[in-house]
């Protein structure tokens, strides 16, 4: 595959730096410890760039691997080998414990949290007998394979590449992923992601666990590097360094983490050799100019230095079309008469002092396209939000073919075959249009994480690219497929919206302000498409306020004014009705 060539070039070149002739060795040891930090920076990515949280803790973890192999091949001689899987299982199940606790934390207080357990497992490091207190563990074994044993920094770097560049494949491979593309959702909040299935809770946790097990693979191999550990490295001011790392790479991006890490540990072994002989030696100042360049740094490439880096080259995009003869089993619709499939009863939504939605009543049978109108503030969105299941009704009830689903998660809604767009537009903007639609289709997919590290699979990824695809070929953006989100005008993003809520193969489709922002020849092909989705088995409930496109679409119009229902009826008579007017038609004329 193309996109893993330079991957395979870069991993010949870092085989062949050790071979070159006159190679210093000290440049070895920084590469040893480039690779090590990338190691760690690269599960940073993932958490913190692509997943939107922040974590000033990751050295801790780095300290799990490191003190596990530690006590076990130094205190009980048990082989490296076999401590390389406890090291990471160790930090992964501390990434568990911590994550469950943490993940749920947001705004400021994610990353408060993290420092919290960055210093207390740093002082637990220094405090417990068995890890040698402030002392620490010496006299580490080296790894060897068979005879080969690494006992200097050039020996042990090929283990230290070789795990940077697996994990860097690994992670390449999650991301471009369903798993993937439901990390990639976190950073946009949980309502779109959860509204298309994914268990947001778990989708944190996961990237949790990976980046404690990249940390934990470093701390592994910087125990047998060293051969001695003390808490100093695993402390908060580490913490706080590889998050630099991170965003000065690009946080983003897993070669960004690889890239940060080189600037970082450069920078910084520069500054050291070189600032004491500039300025005579007045000492701790490199941590000031270092301080500085990095937010030099930062304000010329401010979303990392790897993007900026890959932006100068020539852009090739990967817009390979999926193939559309794959198909994914669809639903199993009832045939034939129609029949009531959402019941929306005496629903009840109150928000303080506010009646957003006051007990409104109304259903949407098979086959129906049913516009839901009002003036701004009339409770629209909010049904919308009660019957997906994002706000829980304070009163009433809602049923879909009959079973009730109050405080049904919008997880399990969905499920159910009622998919939705946003009124503000829920779109990763950074992905594809592809990616964005496919992740619409999440719930259609099997795959795992493992066997998307593996690249197992290929097979149920090919199908729900397909899907994604081909619901983006029936909106009408076929040529923009290939296309970022967030560079399509707003008009187009809700309908790449619609895309993505076709993707669930739904039985009834919530849109809400679907029209907003699209021109008149635009507007009359959503007005078609909606149509021949109804005629072909579909029900649609739409918000909107452009009438003209309301009146002429919809079987049926329930209007609601101030979270009340003030009428239900045939587009004629609700034009004509002297209440509607004057609540509502009167402002619109
Ligand atoms: P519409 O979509 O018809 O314009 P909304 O459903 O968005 O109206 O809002 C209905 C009313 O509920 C408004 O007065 C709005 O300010 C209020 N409201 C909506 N969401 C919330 C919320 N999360 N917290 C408090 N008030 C809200
Ligand atoms: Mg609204």
């Amino acid at each position: 595959m193309n996109d893993r060539l330079p991957i395979l070039f870069f991993a010949l070149v870092m085989a062949a730096i050790p071979f070159i002739p006159g190679m210093p060795p000290f440049w070895i040891v920084l590469l040893d410890n480039i690779g090590l930090a990338a190691l760690v920076a690269m599960g940073l990515v993932l958490l913190t760039g692509v997943g939107g949280l922040t974590s000033f803790g990751q050295a801790a973890f780095v300290g799990f691997g490191a003190y596990t192999t530690a006590v076990l091949s130094a205190t009980y001689g048990v082989s490296p080998w076999l401590t390389l899987p406890l090291s990471l299982i160790v930090s992964g199940v501390f990434a568990v414990l911590l994550g469950l606790i943490t993940v749920r934390l947001s705004g400021h207080y994610l990353p408060l949290g993290t420092l919290a357990w960055g210093l207390g497992l740093f002082y637990l490091f220094s405090k417990l007998e068995f890890l040698g207190r402030n002392d620490g563990i010496s006299a580490i074994p080296p790894l060897s394979i068979g005879g080969y044993r690494m006992l200097d920094p050039a020996s042990i770097y090929f283990a230290i590449w070789v795990a940077v560049v697996l994990s860097a494949l690994l992670t390449v491979n999650l991301l471009d992923s369903r798993t993937g593309r439901a990390i990639r959702a976190l950073r946009r909040g949980h309502i779109a992601a959860e509204a298309f299935g994914v268990h947001t809770p778990r989708a944190k946790l996961l990237v949790f666990i990976h980046a404690a097990v990249l940390a934990g693979l470093s701390g592994w191999l910087y125990a047998h590097l060293q051969r001695a550990v003390n808490p100093t490295p695993f402390g908060a001011q580490a913490g706080i360094e590889y998050l630099f790392i991170a965003v000065v790479g690009g946080a983003g991006y897993v070669w960004g983490g690889v890239l940060g890490a080189a600037i970082v540990v450069i920078l910084k072994e520069v500054l050291q050799s070189y600032l004491p002989l500039i300025l005579h030696g007045s000492g701790q100042l490199e941590t000031i100019v270092f301080g500085i360049m990095l937010v030099a740094l930062l304000q010329l490439a401010p979303a990392g230095v790897w993007p900026w880096l890959t932006s100068l080259l020539p852009l090739r995009t990967n817009g390979k079309a999926p193939d559309t003869s794959l198909l994914l089993p669809a639903r199993i619709r009832a045939a034939g008469a129609s029949e009531v499939l959402l019941q929306v009863d005496k629903a009840r939504k109150q928000f303080g002092g506010v009646i957003a939605v006051n007990n409104v009543s109304f259903d949407v049978q098979t086959r129906e396209i049913v516009a839901l109108i009002g003036p701004n503030g009339a409770g629209k969105s909010t049904t919308f939000n009660l019957i997906t299941g994002v706000l829980t009704a304070t009163a009433g009830s809602i049923s879909v073919l009959g079973r009730k689903v109050d405080n049904a998660p919008p997880q399990e809604i969905v499920k159910l075959g009622i998919s939705r767009t946003f009124q503000h537009v829920k779109l990763v903007p950074d992905m594809t249009v592809l990616e964005n639609v496919a992740i619409g289709a999440h719930l259609r997919g099997q795959s795992g994480p493992i066997a998307s590290m593996l690249r197992l699979d290929r097979a149920d990824e090919a199908r729900l690219l397909a899907e994604a695809a081909r619901q983006i070929e029936r909106v009408g953006l076929a040529d923009q497929m290939h296309q970022l989100a967030g560079s399509l005008s707003l008009g187009q993003q809700r309908i790449v919206e619609i895309a993505r809520a076709l993707c669930v193969d739904p039985m009834l489709l919530l849109l809400d302000e679907p029209a907003a922002g699209l021109r008149h020849m635009e507007k009359q092909r959503l007005a078609a498409l909606l149509r021949q989705l109804r005629d072909g088995g579909m029900s649609v409930l739409l918000v909107e306020h452009d009438m003209g496109f309301v009146m002429d679409l919809a079987d049926r119009v329930v209007v609601l004014d101030f979270g009340t229902k003030i009428a239900e009826g045939t587009p004629a008579t609700i034009k004509s009705n002297p209440e509607v007017i004057k609540a509502y038609l009167g402002v619109a004329a």
